[in-house]
């Protein structure tokens, strides 16, 4: 694993209370900085538009640190994870290895261990009623035709009532109330464990975690099945158990080493406008009726940061691609074991179209890898099979 230099460690320990023995989001937004890699920004910005306009600016170049945000004490950070290479030094691999050293993390999970609130930084504030998200919490809206402010960073946790395993997942959140907010439920696994709630006529309690490490944040977009805790593919990617925290007024754990956590619950029976909302395409997702997340507390360090990811950004793009691609790797391997890399390429939006590459050992190969790539993703729509000696990350490679 990357470790940061003693030196470092030792910068962050003497102004953070209580340290992860890894990353968490400050120790590895001050490693950014000791390496001169973090943009700051000192000018008072903007919440509407202006911080995702310069983030958008620096988008795929820099991680950018806005140190005054009109309105507001708690500092806001975007593109900690914004490209390739700062996810893999995150994980400590190199670059070509991202997808299989997360693949192999999704099929050894390690579970997470429970700490007590005294040890739990992300507890040192807990404010329960009332709940003021936009006063507390610098939540930008990013672009023209949005909705509103937007909650683009939050893992999104339940709990099975019935297994009670965890389920992580990101979710945008509209804010439209002091406790209130709209969420995107797409047909995964949140929303499987909602709607049995909800046939129950029980509300479902969550958590929304902001301001995790990279490692976290990327396990968080695991494509693993229902029952697998995406925490646990955290620990094993971080080689280490992720410490966790139950909530203050859930039934829910937390990362403890997080900034900022909402808690609440889903409420049954309501559905209320969300959206429109400017998405990873680079297209507006509609408005239409929602399902909706009552606040119940807000819990932070003393001083958090507040992490937002930009909508169509490297950030987001990636964090989406590099699960897929390690899903995508495992399921076209089954097919075809001389299956040497795969590709969710930029021209799809890290989502659409997908190259594969292998060392062809018989007829139908590609051919065979290509149907496997399909049955993998419903999201694919387009497949390009090459040999092995073409860099599949290169579209003038690949074409
Ligand atoms: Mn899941």
């Amino acid at each position: 694993m990357f470790r940061c230099p003693n030196q470092v460690v030792s910068s962050v320990l003497a102004c953070v209370r209580r340290i992860s023995p890894v990353y968490t989001f400050r120790s590895w937004l001050q490693h950014l900085a000791d390496t001169r890699r973090l943009a700051t920004v000192d000018k008072p910005v903007d919440l509407r538009f202006e911080l995702a306009a310069v983030a958008k600016y620096l988008d795929g170049k820099q991680p950018v640190l806005f140190k005054r945000v009109q309105g507001h004490e708690v500092p806001v950070v975007s593109g900690i994870a914004g490209s390739r290479s700062l996810l893999a030094e995150a994980l400590g691999c190199s670059v070509a290895w991202i997808v299989e050293h997360f693949a192999a993390a999704c099929a050894h999970p390690l579970p997470s261990q429970r700490v007590s609130a005294e040890q739990a930084p992300v507890q040192e504030r807990v404010i329960t009623s009332p709940v003021d998200l936009m006063k507390t919490l610098p939540i930008p809206v990013h672009h023209e035709h949005d909705a509103g402010p937007y909650i683009t960073a939050g893992l999104f946790i339940v709990r099975n009532p019935v297994t009670g395993q965890q389920n992580v997942a990101i979710h945008r959140l509209q804010v439209t109330g002091p406790n209130r907010l709209g969420v995107l439920l797409l047909p995964r696994h949140t929303q499987h464990l909602w709607r049995q709630a909800e046939a129950a006529g029980r509300p479902l309690e969550c958590a929304i975690v902001i301001g995790v490490d990279p490692a976290t944040l990327l396990a968080s977009q695991a494509n693993v099945p229902l029952g697998v805790d995406e925490l646990a593919v955290a620990g094993a990617l971080r080689n280490e158990p992720l410490r966790v925290v139950r909530g203050v007024t859930v039934d829910v754990d937390v990362p403890a080493d997080a900034e900022i956590v909402l808690e609440g619950r889903i409420l049954p029976q309501v559905r209320e406008p969300e959206g429109p909302f400017g998405e990873f395409p680079k297209y507006y997702g509609p408005r239409s009726e929602k399902e909706v997340v009552e606040v119940t507390a807000i819990t932070s360090r003393t001083q958090p940061f507040f992490h937002t990811i930009l909508p169509a950004g490297w950030e987001h793009l990636l964090l989406g691609a590099i699960p897929r691609e390690a899903s995508l790797l495992a399921a076209v391997r089954q097919t075809v074991p001389t299956v040497t890399a795969v590709h969710l390429t930029p021209g799809g939006t890290c989502r659409f179209h997908a190259a594969i590459a292998m060392r062809k050992q018989h007829e139908g190969q590609a051919k065979n890898a290509i149907l496997a790539a399909f049955a993998n993703n419903f999201d694919l729509k387009h497949v390009v099979v090459v040999d092995d000696d073409v860099d599949i990350f290169q579209a003038e490679e690949v074409e």
